[in-house]
């Protein structure tokens, strides 16, 4: 089993016991994909637990609810301290942190404002989502035949539960072909993303990555490693990326909480670079998790401590 079910969830302000925290089979977001969710994690730094950029987090799930007109019934600084308390109340002292607001159970017709918001956080210890050795070694990804959403259809930069069909299709057509992951392009046909990742390369020691116009989600990861490259002196596109790109990098990366910053050794069986973690990557991946992990002067503010 993937979690401690001996854990505490919070479920709409209380803090309660896991196999207790369940809903009903027809509510609204079992049907209809109604949810907006995030996903943090707690580091266990030498000062003590802490959530890396918990308030961006939960101002990211503030404005994906507003996109699909989900008021949380819960401001900024609470949802923060919500996270807190469930982390606290678990004794975890390293975790992935998903809140999720969803449509409950009220009526079943598409349109969803009569359900109630439900808001709930969940804890729990979850490794390197690429596999341990991906941070090293890097993955092997492809291209899916699976393109994302044009911007006219589901909205890209809210991160509702939705749009994961679309990542799962990527997901499952990357690992059923012998793949870790799936690169997808946008209606355009430029790169886009992974399925739970942004992606960066560099070439000439500068790096490159989708602008936000691409249909990516804004990941916190992708800023966080925008702003230290930039501090380590690397000079960063944002910028429209056509596919071949990718091929002819010296390095490809992803980002995410999840995968934190993975190296991609080849895309669609074509060699990146020399097959391995490159240099910039090294680098760059050393910073992150060294500010991760408060190894580093927290200049940002970015680590909030349980
Ligand atoms: N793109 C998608 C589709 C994602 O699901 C994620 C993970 N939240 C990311 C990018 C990376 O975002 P972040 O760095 O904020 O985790």
């Amino acid at each position: 089993m993937a979690f401690d079910e001996t854990g505490k969830i919070w479920f709409n302000g209380e803090l309660i016991d896991w196999k207790d925290a369940q809903i009903h089979v027809m509510s609204h977001v079992v049907h209809y994909g109604s949810s907006v969710f995030e996903g943090l994690r707690c580091y266990d730094t030498e000062k003590g637990p802490a959530v890396f950029r918990l308030k961006d987090h939960m101002q990211r799930l503030e404005n994906s609810a507003k996109v699909y007109r989900m008021d949380i019934p819960y401001t900024l600084d609470e949802m923060c301290e919500a996270v807190k308390d469930t982390i606290n109340i678990n004794n975890i002292r390293s975790c992935y942190i998903r809140p999720i607001v969803f449509r409950g159970y009220q009526e079943l017709g598409v349109y969803p404002l009569n359900c109630p918001i439900e808001t709930v956080i969940g804890v729990w210890a979850w490794g390197q989502y690429l596999g341990e050795d991906a941070l090293e070694q890097g993955i092997d990804v492809c291209t899916s035949s699976w393109r994302k959403m044009a911007p006219d259809t589901m909205p890209n930069l809210a991160k509702a539960g939705s749009n994961y069909m679309n990542s799962q299709l990527a997901k499952i057509e990357a690992t059923s072909n012998g793949y870790k992951e799936s690169i997808l392009l946008n209606y355009n046909g430029d790169v886009a993303e992974g399925t739970g990742e942004n992606v960066f390369f560099v070439e000439n020691g500068e790096l490159y990555t989708p602008d936000i116009g691409s249909s990516v989600l804004k990941g916190i990861t992708r800023d966080t490693v925008i702003t230290i490259a930039k501090d380590l002196g690397y000079k960063v596109h944002e910028e429209r990326i056509p596919r071949e790109r990718l091929y002819t990098a010296d390095e490809v990366f992803f980002t995410g909480t999840a995968a934190e910053l993975s190296p991609i050794r080849s895309i669609d069986k074509i060699q990146i670079g020399k097959g391995k973690r490159g240099p910039v990557t090294k680098k760059i991946q050393e910073h992150l998790f060294d500010v991760l992990n408060n190894k580093v002067e927290d200049k940002y503010g970015w680590l909030d401590f349980i």
